[in-house]
């Protein structure tokens, strides 16, 4: 079971560091946590992933952060694909590929997120499927290091989450032509984890406002216990 804490763009230094201090003296070796702080929050520690990545070592890329600074730190986690950098930050599918690929041919453990929008959810599940798949065609599903993410956009940050029903049409087709680990995303809390990880095909949980608060999110791995 996977459990993965997005901070997206919350949280201090100081913060973070009490964070993963309460995570490391839970001792916890059954579930698998990861939690992906903001940049300026990374700390060298097995956990910490970093939200995003510039495709590059180094180089002009005012603003971005490449390998060299992920180095520094020696994260081997990335989050690619999230839904807020490919509609707020107008992240190309094509970038996305390109960021895949770099990372992946340095050996990251890369959460890749997919998910389609409320329009596209409401052409139906045949729709619905034919969106994620495009938003993994040039993406390498045998990867050993990968861990894919299906959150729903009008699911993230709304408090409501998809039905039980709609979680598994959709992890159940995604299963049928991916091996890697498939977690679902989108308003999972305390009170439905539970439920959503029962699941088949729900191999973890990746969670953002609910994970944000440490005793919140200690309750939650202790309910996925
Ligand atoms: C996310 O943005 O990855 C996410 C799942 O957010 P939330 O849990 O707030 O819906």
């Amino acid at each position: 079971m996977i459990i993965a804490s997005n901070f997206k763009t919350n949280h201090t230094r100081a913060y973070t560091k009490n964070y993963l201090s309460k995570l490391d003296s839970l001792n916890e070796n059954k579930i698998k946590l990861a939690v992906f702080p903001p940049a300026t929050a990374l700390f060298e520690h097995e956990l910490v992933g970093a939200q995003n990545i510039y495709p590059s070592f180094s180089g002009s890329f005012t603003g971005e952060i490449g390998l060299q600074q992920l180095n520094e730190f020696n994260i081997r986690k990335i989050l690619i694909g999230h839904s807020e950098r490919r509609e707020i930050f107008k992240e190309s599918q094509e970038f996305i590929d390109k960021k895949f690929q770099f990372c992946k041919e340095n050996n990251f453990e890369i959460y890749y997120c997919i998910g389609e929008s409320l329009e596209i959810r409401k052409e139906g599940i045949e729709s619905t499927i034919q969106f994620l798949k495009s938003q993994l065609m040039n993406i390498d599903l045998d990867y050993e290091k990968l861990i894919i993410a299906y959150e729903p956009i009008w699911a993230i940050g709304t408090g409501v989450s998809a039905s039980l029903k709609e979680i598994e049409e959709i992890h159940n087709s995604l299963k049928t032509f991916i091996k890697a680990p498939i977690l679902y995303g989108g308003s999972v809390k305390l009170e439905n984890i539970k439920e959503i990880l029962s699941l088949k095909n729900v191999d973890g949980a990746l969670i953002g406002t609910a994970s944000w608060d440490i005793d919140n999110f200690l309750k939650i791995i202790d309910e996925v216990k």
